[in-house]
């Protein structure tokens, strides 16, 4: 069965819900301008919020990384949401010759030898490009709920991102059954690699499907005890660990308004 008939329904307050992310969007783009970025990770989340900005005629330009190491069906939505929506996504890669050195220095799967080698091929892979992604940028738009994991629990609809810019999370109060019943019915475009039990996406060698009952991040970098958190997103890894050292003071806004609250 696909993930539309295992997950999609519409729950009380739905629509409210979705008052507040369309609200939070428009709010951003008006604070922010040209400085308002989607980063994209491609997984369902970030096409319902890509669906929401070309919907409501957003001004917010859309980006993604190619770490070199994601799976064709993820690639391939890529031209997917220009032909559908007529939005460009500008890619960032990884240095090639870091990537060159890693590798030659590692090897291809370096991550599973340890957490230092993941981290550092997160590093090349990930992080490296979307700093170049957000430069200039003063804030980003993404796809993380509350629901998602322990250590996303308390994410608000702003925050700031400890480097300076605000993390904008329109979907923070979505469940997973509100994100499938909102893909059903709008079409949205999805990776089909969700209907295999993969409810979070990454790169190839670091996603698994998950079985009943798993949390929702279990098949990410499955072999690890860790908080399944690569950096992108490290003011929610857990409180300890090595993400969370550049841990920032989260900030609350008025889903409405904007306004700090
Ligand atoms: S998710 Fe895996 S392959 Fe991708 S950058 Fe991180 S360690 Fe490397």
């Amino acid at each position: 069965m696909s993930a539309i008939g295992l997950y999609a329904r519409k729950t009380a307050g739905f629509d409210e819900r979705l008052a507040r992310t369309v609200e939070v969007l428009r709010q951003a783009a008006a604070d922010f301008g040209p400085g308002a970025l989607q980063s994209t990770s491609l997984g369902v989340e970030d096409m319902v919020i890509t669906d929401l900005i070309a919907r409501h005629g957003l001004p917010i330009a859309l980006a993604t990384l190619d770490t070199g190491r994601l799976h064709a069906e993820t690639l391939a939505l890529i031209p997917r949401i220009q032909q559908r929506y007529g939005l460009a996504v500008e890619v960032f890669a990884p240095v090639n010759e870091q990537v060159v050195h890693f590798v030659r220095a590692n090897g291809d799967d370096a991550m599973y030898r340890s957490v230092e080698l993941r981290k550092a091929c997160c590093g090349v892979r990930k992080l490296e490009p979307l700093a170049r992604m957000l430069q200039g940028r003063t804030a980003w738009i993404t796809g993380l709920r509350r629901e998602q994991s322990a250590n996303r629990a308390e994410v608000p609809f702003r925050e700031d991102d400890g480097q300076g810019r605000v993390k904008v999370n329109p979907l923070a109060e979505w469940s997973w059954a509100d994100v499938w019943h909102y893909v059903q019915a709008n079409e949205v475009p999805y990776n089909p690699l969700h209907d295999e039990f993969m409810p979070s996406i990454g790169c190839a060698p670091c996603t698994r499907a998950i079985a009943v009952g798993e949390d929702f991040r279990a098949g990410r970098w499955w072999w690890e005890d860790s908080s399944k958190e690569c950096g992108l997103h490290a003011t929610h890894a857990e409180p300890g660990t090595a993400e969370s050292e550049s841990q920032a003071s989260p900030l609350t806004f008025n889903a409405t308004t904007g306004a700090p609250a």
